[in-house]
């Protein structure tokens, strides 16, 4: 993994909020600006459940799941389109995007070895700082000592409409039926037992159903900037 050289007064930035708020656009583009490390948490997971699922491996097998994850070696490299990610040298950047994973993923991340084997793998990256880290658990759980935590959300019915014009793929989906699967993960998301999807208490909420993402931007690189002094 490619690493920026962290200076002194380098934070951390915990983006966490549910499927489809922009959390990926956002802290990708806050990383760039800023000159940090953009880490998306939810590939891991993603790649977890792809390799669980050519392996014939289901979220409930919890002894075999863990044999898998223990034996995974998962790479991401940060790169200018977007952070790429590797299983086993394998490139997987794309194939952990398709709605078989996608429909799957939160039935995985359930899992306690799995989130304890990539929560430790995701304190590694952060822990020379200089990271933007985005997840459902990175504030709450993850890095409960960032120095900048962003709660991102936006409405049911405007996430599913923003996945609706982002859906590349051959496969026909409707709007409802985004929005319907996007409230699932939500719910399968909150409800976990271990290190669900909350608002960590000491985070910034922001709601952007009726911002643009340059909005979301630069009301966060402007927060940074702002924690970046002080721990100077
Ligand atoms: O962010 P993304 O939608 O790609 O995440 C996919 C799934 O991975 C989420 O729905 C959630 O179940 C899981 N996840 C998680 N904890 C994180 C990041 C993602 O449980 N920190």
């Amino acid at each position: 993994m490619v690493h920026h050289v962290g200076d002194s007064n380098c934070i951390n930035i915990a983006i966490d909020g549910p499927a489809g708020a922009g959390k990926s656009t956002v802290a990708r583009k806050v990383a760039e600006q800023i000159g940090y490390v953009y880490i998306d948490t939810g590939s891991m997971y993603r790649a977890v459940t792809l390799i669980a699922q050519r392996a014939g491996v289901t979220a409930d097998q919890t002894a075999k799941l863990a044999e898998l994850v223990r034996s995974l070696e998962l790479e991401l490299e940060p790169g200018e389109q977007g952070q790429s990610v590797f299983v086993n040298g394998e490139n997987v950047t794309a194939l952990i995007r398709t709605r078989e994973v996608t429909l799957q993923v939160s039935h995985f991340a359930a899992n306690e070895t799995v989130r304890e084997v990539l929560g430790i793998m995701q304190r590694k990256l952060a822990e020379r700082k200089g990271v933007v880290m985005d997840g459902r658990d990175i504030g709450s759980h993850v890095l409960p000592n960032a120095e900048l935590k962003i709660f991102l959300t936006a409405s049911v019915k405007e996430r599913a409409l923003r996945r609706y014009r982002e859906v590349t793929d051959s496969q026909t989906v409707s709007l409802a039926q985004l929005e319907a699967e996007i409230a699932e993960r939500d719910r399968l998301d909150e409800q976990r037992d271990i290190s669900p999807l909350i608002c960590a208490s000491d985070a910034v909420v922001l709601d952007s159903t009726a911002m643009t993402i340059d909005e979301v931007i630069y009301a966060i690189v402007k927060l940074s900037r702002t924690k970046m002094a002080e721990a100077k």
